[in-house]
């Protein structure tokens, strides 16, 4: 029943800055969060008494649970100010990397979706036609070993551009309480993997355990976040963007879930969504948003999905994009070498070097993140986060295939 301590990631990562202090300030952080995800004791409890808590009780207790917050409780402030701090030492010409998106994109975004139950599966049509209505695809996370299963259905949203993901086993909260539950369930899992022929999990209620989770057959996994002090298993890496985490690339979400909006903290609308989407455009992250089938039931909060649907679609050179194609393109990144041609250039070498571009990331402490810029009347504020800010660098490309430079800035 008890969880193997943990106090290392043995796990090999690279990240979006991978030298010097600021990967130090993502290590950091994902060091933190592999000591902080464990289950307290009344959790292990509460998942051990689970099926036998009628869901009215459930609610209850998750409602009971919500303890107060910070107002801006969805930012990783403190992961930002290490960031800043590490950014600025390096001096004023910020940290020199490949962009975090290819093609000229500035921000990507990206829904997900878990299915969790019965209900929710009757409402994926309803959700994935309101995405088609403003030319957007998701992923659905589907537990193989819980509900009625239609592969018809499956084979319709992959057909139509949907991608399909593995959402743990039964959800029943016990996956990641020993090694022994996790491995017994393991052939289970990748079995359904290649049933469904998808490569991306999300574990239920997202526990986690980034060793354990190598032995699975994926090729992403979404199973961390940024910052969520609501879930049962604390803890959040910070960074807005994926990283390589071992076999795979890890997608943290970074806007928080629709169950903590609507059902713990009685949110009515959207606007915490749009002001994290605010932050992570500034930054040029990953806006990874999940919502659930199950949860948006009612049209007051479709509403407001349709809302944060509409709002992406306003922003100019977004990727509106899928978890796999986020690890592919992440993939080729990591492949990319970035070097100093001259004090004016620089070059970018590798497989994919025609989809990158080059950038530095400064700190710029005199500057403020204004989250709520979109909005006359916030509700929402905390005291402002020194600013990050992105500068494109002028740069060559060189690609294996040609050997040949050619000068595009
Ligand atoms: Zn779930």
């Amino acid at each position: 029943m008890n969880a193997e301590p943990k106090s290392k990631t043995p796990v090999e990562c690279r990240f979006l800055l991978n030298a010097g202090a600021p990967a130090r300030v993502f290590q950091e952080a994902l060091r933190a969060d592999s000591i902080a995800a464990q289950l307290s004791l009344a959790f292990r409890v509460y998942y051990r008494l689970r099926s036998l808590i009628p869901s009215p009780v459930r609610r209850l207790l998750q409602r009971c649970r919500a303890v107060r917050q910070a107002p801006d409780w969805y930012l990783p402030r403190e992961f930002h100010l290490a960031l800043c701090e590490a950014i600025a030492k390096a001096g004023d010409e910020g940290v020199p990397t490949i962009y975090p998106w290819p093609d000229g994109q500035r921000f990507a975004f990206v829904p997900t979706h878990d299915v969790e139950t019965a209900e929710g599966w009757k409402n994926i049509e309803h959700i994935a036609k309101i995405e088609e209505e403003f030319g957007i695809r998701s992923s659905w996370n589907i537990v193989p070993y819980k509900y009625p299963v239609d592969m018809g259905l499956i084979r319709d949203l992959q057909s139509r551009g949907f991608e399909v993901g593995v959402h743990g086993y039964n959800h029943d909260g016990k996956l990641f309480t020993s090694r022994a539950i996790f491995d017994r369930r393991l052939p289970a899992m990748n079995a359904a993997l290649a049933k469904f022929c998808v490569s991306g999990f999300r574990a239920p209620m997202v526990h986690r355990n980034l060793e354990w989770l190598q032995s699975l057959e994926i090729d992403h996994d979404g199973s961390y976040f940024d910052v969520d002090p609501y879930q049962a298993m604390p803890g959040g890496v910070g960074g807005v963007w994926p990283f390589i985490a071992g076999r795979f690339v890890e997608l943290p979400y970074t806007l928080p879930q629709d169950h903590t909006l609507f059902v713990a903290l009685h949110e009515r609308d959207g606007r915490i969504w749009h002001e994290k989407l605010n932050y992570v455009a500034a930054l040029g992250g990953l806006a990874l948003v999940v919502t659930h089938p199950d949860y948006l039931d009612n049209e007051l909060r479709v509403d407001a999905y349709r809302r944060l649907l509409g709002r992406v679609r306003e922003f100019d050179h977004v990727w509106c994009t899928l978890p796999q194609d986020v690890a592919v393109w992440w993939r080729e990144r990591d492949q990319l070498a970035l070097n100093r041609e001259s004090d004016e250039k620089w070059c970018i070498s590798g497989p994919a070097a025609h989809r990158a571009s080059a950038s530095t990331l400064c700190a710029v402490p005199d500057r403020r993140f204004a989250t709520s810029q979109n909005f006359a009347a916030p509700v929402h504020s905390g005291p402002a986060l020194p600013r990050l800010e992105w500068i494109d660098l002028p740069f060559l490309r060189v690609t294996p295939k040609t050997s040949v430079a050619k000068t595009l800035v």
